[in-house]
């Protein structure tokens, strides 16, 4: 008999699962299959050096098909669940729904980024989680410059010269940190941009930044920024964005064009139609061997599971977290089907080196009780992403991106017409456009 395995989700959590199993169980004794909404795995801790341009956008994703082996990739959203029949409902992009059955389910769902009901913000900021919002950030730096250095007006050049990130996590400090140390580079082509001056301010309602990593490592990386001129703001919130400015919990209203919002991530909302017990952050409860509380056959890890953390409380949503997890899912479901270990395992990782890229080639980092700053420090992050990229073209990939940008200076085109194909009709161009409007 063959099991039917699937698994929601094929993010660092749900591939790393997959792959493993794939490695674990014969053929003939299990049918894997993964769903994810998109048919590629984006690596997110490169995604900053995307925005920054050190890296081309399409080599920080690597397609699924690449790095599955045996398992059915279903490129489509899991919307439904059925516990006592033990389905699954999915819905393609194509709107065709169908129910696939289980005898184990993994649930990988991930998160998406943290909203909250402040006055401007779904319309005047942007997030920074997929490769879209990547690409739109690197092309905003590039357009502010150009037009901040073609303008008289010191205060347009204002607003276009302050960028302001609210959300001192991962995701906010290293996007800053990176388009920051590209505008400072780019910046020797606009000489009236240069002459005004840049403001790059992160605002974090916390009274420390990178709660994913101890406190020291945090400090040493703010201690570094605030070396380059960046203003960070503890305890501070955002009250209310407009197209030109950002009002802040101190009072001040920052003129601004751009405000990235990275506030942290909440677990993805598609989760409340599964039928599964979640905590009050809307996550899935599991216990310490991950399978979701009172169901025999379902298991959750990643962002979107409440895991206990071996060192207390529950995991932070780090890749570093997810990867780690997914074998311990691997073997407590083999072991189910009569493969491997007699019993579950626990998970037991408790954190161990991290770094923080701050630009090209700046980063820090800690190993042990050992702090690394500089190139060495972002030579030993790029190892170790060297070494859990997937697939050996991805890597190749960025470590050519990498070499070949040490001799030569930022690209500075402006490609925010990507994915906008030109007008066929003249009248368009004697308007002044050539491209349709975006969406
Ligand atoms: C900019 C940025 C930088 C980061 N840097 C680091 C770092 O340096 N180090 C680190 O450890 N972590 C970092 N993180 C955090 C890391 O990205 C997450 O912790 C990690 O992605 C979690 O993995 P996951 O598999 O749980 O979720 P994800 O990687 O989010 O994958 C979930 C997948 O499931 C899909 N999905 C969701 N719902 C459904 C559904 N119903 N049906 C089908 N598919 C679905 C999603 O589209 C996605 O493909 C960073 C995050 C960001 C945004």
């Amino acid at each position: 008999m063959a099991w039917n395995i699937v698994i929601a989700g094929g993010g660092f959590a749900g591939a790393t699962v997959a792959r493993t199993l794939e490695a674990m169980l014969p053929r003939q004794s299990a049918r894997l299959s993964l769903v994810n909404d998109v048919n590629f795995l984006l690596y997110t801790p490169l995604l900053p050096e995307a925005a920054a341009g050190t890296l081309e956008p399409r080599h920080v994703v690597t397609p699924l098909r690449d790095i599955l082996k045996r398992a059915n990739l279903r490129i489509a959203v899991v919307d439904a669940h059925d516990p006592a029949a033990r389905t699954v409902g999915i819905t393609k992009h194509t709107g065709e729904s169908e129910t696939i059955p289980y005898d184990h389910l993994v649930l990988a769902e991930g998160s998406i980024s943290r909203f909250l009901p402040i006055p401007g913000l779904s319309e005047h900021a942007v997030g920074f989680k997929s490769l879209a919002d990547a690409i739109y950030l690197r092309n905003q730096v590039i357009e502010t410059l150009e037009t901040a250095n073609a303008t008289e007006d010191p205060d347009l050049r204002d607003q276009l010269l302050t960028y302001v990130f609210v959300g001192g996590g991962y995701a906010g400090l290293e996007a800053l940190a990176e388009l920051q140390d590209f505008a400072a580079d780019a910046m020797e082509h606009y000489p009236r941009a240069r002459l005004h001056g840049m403001r790059w301010v992160l605002v974090e309602a916390a009274d420390r930044v990178l709660p994913e990593i101890d406190q020291g490592l945090a400090d040493y990386a703010v201690k570094e920024l605030r070396g380059r001129g960046i203003d960070i703001k503890h305890g501070t919130t955002l009250e209310e964005v407009t197209a030109t400015s950002a009002s802040i919990s101190t009072g001040e209203s920052l003129p601004t064009r751009t405000v990235v919002w990275t506030a942290g991530v909440v677990p993805h909302p598609g989760l409340r139609k599964l039928h599964v017990p979640l905590d009050e952050r809307g996550k899935v409860k599991v216990d310490s061997c991950l399978r979701v509380e009172g169901m025999e056959n379902v298991w959750a890890l990643g962002d979107c599971a409440s895991v206990p953390d071996p060192g207390g409380g529950v995991c932070p949503p780090t890749a570093q977290h997810a990867v780690r997890q997914a074998p311990v899912v691997a073997a407590n479901i083999a072991s189910a089907i009569g493969i491997g270990a007699d019993s579950p395992i626990e998970f037991e990782y408790r954190g161990g080196a991290a770094f923080v890229n701050l630009g090209r080639y700046k980063a820090v980092g800690r190993i042990g009780n050992h702090n690394f700053r500089g190139f060495p420090a972002w030579w030993m992050a790029r190892t170790y992403h060297m070494s859990q990229i997937p697939g050996p073209s991805r890597k190749i990939r960025a470590a050519v991106d990498w070499t070949v940008s040490l001799p030569f200076s930022r690209d500075l085109s402006e490609l925010g017409s990507i994915g906008r194909p030109g007008v066929l009709d003249p009248e368009t161009y004697e308007r002044g456009g050539s491209h349709r409007p975006a969406g």
